[in-house]
């Protein structure tokens, strides 16, 4: 290691030094002491030491990773693309092709199937237990590669007209073409496929997204139409969302929001409320090891469809208030399957409701129905009205 003490007993580090370090191909193991590396009166600038000090700790740090890296050797697999044999380093494994194994530098050209993911392997798999068999079915619904680039001037359009700087609508060109499963665009089986669980049922709110989307109502979702969507949806304030927001509601087109457009839409999202929280619980009851003490086997949706225990129970002191359902709707409670129904019929009172209170307050000239500005009036003091809208993220 080239490092010597200067005059004042101090170590220095040039950075030749840890060039040379780069080309020997040595490890560097001792990091000096971070503010011992300048000589402060070296400097008429103070904050150019520090500056020094940091770009040195991260070659150190560049240099003592790519070390340790380079000392993995996955024997018995080698690079499909290069043929390196065997991979040293960083290992990445495509997890849809049953054997399928690029090294780094392969990898950062990404010159294999779009649409597959590849696993990072950094400890070597011992050879006889590596997966022999696809461990993903595929994740992108769309075409098998990019059919062209998008043109410059496009681009520069939709720089003007979206949120998106150059780089952000590059990588949705791509993440766009491997979704496309026609020259139209992402179909609503597409779309479907996109939103999990919450797809194979049809759902008033996802409809009404499909069609936030699909400006021109063509039954597909274009580049134009992606960009522009996914514009409002990360990036766009709340008074661009709430056009949107209205237009979803007005569900006849007919420039206004009558009680029964809110009565549907609220209902709708009650139900994707529902559904997310159903996935949400399955999913937990799947990964949940059935020897916990507190659960007693049981699943974790019969916490939600018994009352709370009054003397037993982790969480639960005798202390608290606790709900207690009388004995007749106790016992209904306690089929687990029965639940979603009961909570389902009791919505139908609350939505009935929630329309009277924001129609109450909302319809100011008491026409029966809301036009934009009345309704973003709404919105100010019920910020819910917006939820349906943005409850599902931004789907892609
Ligand atoms: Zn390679
Ligand atoms: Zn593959």
């Amino acid at each position: 290691m080239t490092a010597h003490a200067n005059e004042n007993g101090r170590f220095t580090l040039t950075a030749e030094a840890v060039r040379n370090q780069f080309h020997e191909g040595n490890r560097i193991n001792t990091v000096p002491n971070h503010t011992a590396f300048n000589n402060p009166g070296e400097s008429a600038n103070p904050t150019q030491p520090m500056y020094n000090q940091n770009l040195l700790s991260l070659l150190y740090c560049i240099a003592d990773d790519k070390a340790v890296k380079d000392g993995f050797s996955h024997r018995g697999i080698v690079c499909n693309s290069c043929g390196m044999n065997p991979i040293c380093g960083i290992r990445y494994k495509c997890a849809n092709c049953s054997d399928y194994d690029v090294c780094e530098r392969c990898e950062s050209k990404d010159n294999h199937n779009k649409m597959h993911v590849f696993l990072k392997i950094k400890i070597p798999i011992p050879s006889l237990i590596n997966p022999r068999n696809a461990l993903l079915s595929p994740l992108y619904p769309g075409s098998h590669k990019v059919k062209h680039s998008l043109l410059r001037e496009d681009i520069a359009l939709y720089k003007k007209s979206t949120h998106f700087d150059l780089s952000e609508i590059n990588g949705l060109y791509e993440q766009f073409s491997v979704l496309t499963d026609n020259v139209k665009g992402i179909s609503r089986e597409v779309f479907n496929l996109c939103l999990g669980p919450l797809g194979r049922k049809a759902n008033l709110v996802m409809s009404r997204l499909f069609k936030f989307f699909d400006r021109n109502g063509n039954g597909y979702i274009d580049f134009n139409e992606f960009v522009h969507g996914l514009s409002i949806l990360i990036k766009g304030n709340l008074d661009e969302k709430l056009k949107y927001v209205f237009t979803g509601y007005d569900l006849d087109g007919s420039g206004y929001i009558s009680k029964e457009n809110l009565r549907r839409m609220f209902k709708a999202y009650f139900g994707v409320t529902i559904d997310l929280v159903r996935d949400v619980v399955k999913g937990c009851e799947d990964s949940m090891p059935y020897d916990i003490d507190d659960m007693h086997g049981k699943p974790v949706s019969s916490f939600f469809n018994s009352p709370i225990p009054v003397n037993t129970g982790p969480s639960v002191s005798s202390k608290e208030k606790v709900l207690k359902l009388p004995d007749n709707q106790s016992s209904f409670y306690g089929k687990r399957e029965s639940m979603w129904p009961v909570m389902e019929a009791m919505s139908q009172d609350a939505i009935d409701e929630m329309v009277e209170n924001v129609f109450r307050h909302g319809d100011l000239n008491r026409d029966g129905r809301l036009s934009f500005d009345e309704f973003k009036i709404c919105t100010l003091t019920d910020p819910t009205l917006v939820s349906w809208f943005e409850a599902l993220g931004t789907i892609f």
